[in-house]
C-alpha cells in the first residue's frame, strides 16, 4: 500500500493524482494533503479522502477550512504555512511523497520528506532547477528514490529501464512549442493572458502553461534532467514535436532510439510513479496512432525561443545562477498572469536579474534561499 503525502492537492497534478487513488482504492490512500488557498476544493477532498493532516498556505485559510470541516465526521489536524507544508511533506504515516505545488517553495518540503526516507514522486520541477545538487545529494546521502512525474522525465526513466546507464549516448526532449508556436516573434507584442493559457496539448496549471509558451519549460526541464539522469548538458537535446505524442525519447551508443508514447495525459506518469515498477490498469484513452496518420518533428528554433537558450546557458554556469534565473521566471511569470508585463517582457525580465547575478559556486541552502529572495526582489 503506498500511503501518500499529496503537496499541491488542489491543482492540476494533485487532482490528477486523487483520480489515480480512485482508481485504486486498495493500492492508494492519502494520509496528508497540503494546499494553498483553494478552500472550496480542499474541503470536498478532506471529505473524500480522509487524510490525517491538511495543510494550507496562511492562517487565515486554516480558520476558514476549520469552520467548513466542522460538525462533519472528520477528525484530522488542520496546520499551516510553512510549518505545515514541512509536516505533511514528513507525515509519520507517509511512504511515498508527490511534490505538485508549484515553485521553488518546493525545495523545503521535498528536502524535509527525503530527510525522512520517503520516496519522491517529483513534479515539481523548480525544486531540481533551484537547488539540484544539494536534493540528489540528500537523496543519495538517505538513500531516497525520486521517480519523475513530468511526463519528458518519466519517458525517459520508462525507456531507461533494463539498460545501463552508461550506454545512453543522449536524451532527447520532446516540445510541442506551447499557445503560441504559430505566430512569429513579432506577432508576441500583442498576445494576451487568455491566449496564453490556451495550450493545444496538455491541460495544466496556469504557471507552466506559460512556462511552456515562453519555453522555459523546456529549460527547466533539461536541468531537471541533468540532475535526475546526471546527464552532461551536450547531452541533452530538445526537439519540436507539435503532436505531443512521443513524450521524450533516449538514444543509445549503438544508435538504438527509445521513446515512450501515448495520449497526453498526466495521469499516465503520475501512476507510474506510484506503481513503479508494476503498471496497473488506468481508465485514460488510449493511443490510437492511425488516427494521427503522421507525427511531426522539428528542429528546435533558438532563436524564437531564447528562454530555452539562457536556460542552457545558467545550467552550463551552475552555482546559484539556475537558482537566479527560476525565482526570476516565477515573478516574471505572476507579474505577467497579474496584467502587469507584456508576455515579451518576461523574457526581458529574467535576463536582466540573470544578467545582475554575481554566481557563487556550490552554493549551501543558505546561499540558495538569499540567491532566490534577491532574485524574487530583483525581478519584481
Ligand atoms: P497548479 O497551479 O495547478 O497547482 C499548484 C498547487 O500548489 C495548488 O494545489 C496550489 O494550491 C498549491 N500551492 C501553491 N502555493 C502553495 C503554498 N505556498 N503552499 C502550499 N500549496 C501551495 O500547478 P500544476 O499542478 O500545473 O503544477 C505543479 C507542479 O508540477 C509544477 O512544478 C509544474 O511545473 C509541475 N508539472 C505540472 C504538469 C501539469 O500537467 N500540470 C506537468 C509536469 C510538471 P491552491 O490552488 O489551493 O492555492
Amino acid at each position: 500500500m503506498k500511503r501518500i503525502a499529496l503537496l499541491g492537492s488542489t491543482g492540476s497534478i494533485g487532482t490528477s493524482t486523487l483520480e489515480v487513488v480512485r482508481q485504486h482504492p486498495e493500492d492508494y490512500q492519502v494520509v496528508s494533503m497540503a494546499a494553498g488557498a483553494n478552500i472550496d476544493l480542499l474541503v470536498a477532498q478532506v471529505n473524500e479522502f480522509q487524510p490525517e493532516l491538511v495543510s494550507v498556505a496562511t492562517e487565515a485559510a486554516a480558520k476558514e477550512l476549520k469552520v467548513r470541516l466542522d460538525g462533519n465526521q472528520w477528525r484530522g489536524e488542520i496546520v499551516y504555512g510553512e510549518e505545515g507544508l514541512l509536516a505533511a511533506a514528513s507525515h509519520p504515516s507517509a511512504n511515498f511523497v508527490m511534490t505538485a505545488i508549484v515553485g521553488s517553495v518546493g525545495v523545503a518540503p521535498t528536502l524535509a520528506a527525503i530527510e525522512a526516507g520517503k520516496t519522491i514522486g517529483l513534479a515539481n520541477k523548480e525544486t531540481l532547477v533551484s537547488a539540484g545538487h544539494i536534493v540528489m545529494e540528500a537523496a543519495k546521502k538517505n538513500n531516497v528514490a525520486i521517480i519523475p512525474v513530468d511526463s519528458e522525465h518519466s519517458a525517459i526513466f520508462q525507456c531507461m529501464q533494463g539498460e545501463r546507464r552508461e550506454d545512453v549516448s543522449k536524451i532527447i526532449l520532446t516540445a510541442s512549442g506551447g499557445s503560441f508556436r504559430h505566430l512569429t516573434r513579432e506577432q508576441l507584442a500583442n498576445v494576451t493572458v487568455q491566449d496564453a493559457l490556451a495550450h493545444p496539448n496538455w491541460s495544466m496549471g496556469a504557471k507552466i502553461t506559460i512556462d511552456s509558451a515562453t519555453m522555459m519549460n523546456k529549460g527547466l526541464e533539461v536541468l531537471e534532467a541533468h540532475w535526475l539522469f546526471q546527464m552532461p548538458y551536450e547531452q541533452i537535446e530538445c526537439i519540436l514535436h507539435h503532436e505531443s505524442i512521443i513524450h521524450s525519447m533516449v538514444e543509445y551508443k549503438d544508435r538504438a532510439v527509445m521513446a515512450q508514447l501515448g495520449t497526453p495525459d498526466m495521469k499516465v506518469p503520475i501512476q507510474y510513479a506510484l506503481s513503479y515498477p508494476a503498471r496497473l490498469p488506468l481508465a485514460t484513452e488510449p493511443l490510437d496512432l492511425v488516427k494521427f496518420g503522421t507525427l511531426n518533428f522539428r528542429k528546435m528554433d533558438f532563436e524564437r525561443y531564447p528562454m530555452l537558450q539562457l536556460a542552457y546557458e545558467c545550467g552550463r554556469a551552475g552555482g546559484t545562477l539556475p537558482t537566479v534565473m527560476n525565482a526570476a521566471n516565477e515573478i516574471a511569470v505572476s507579474r505577467f498572469l497579474r496584467g502587469e508585463i507584456s508576455f515579451i517582457e518576461i523574457e526581458n525580465v529574467v535576463h536582466s536579474v540573470c544578467d545582475k547575478h554575481h554566481i557563487r559556486t556550490n552554493p549551501t541552502l543558505a546561499e540558495i534561499i538569499e540567491a532566490d529572495a534577491w532574485a524574487r526582489r530583483e525581478a519584481q
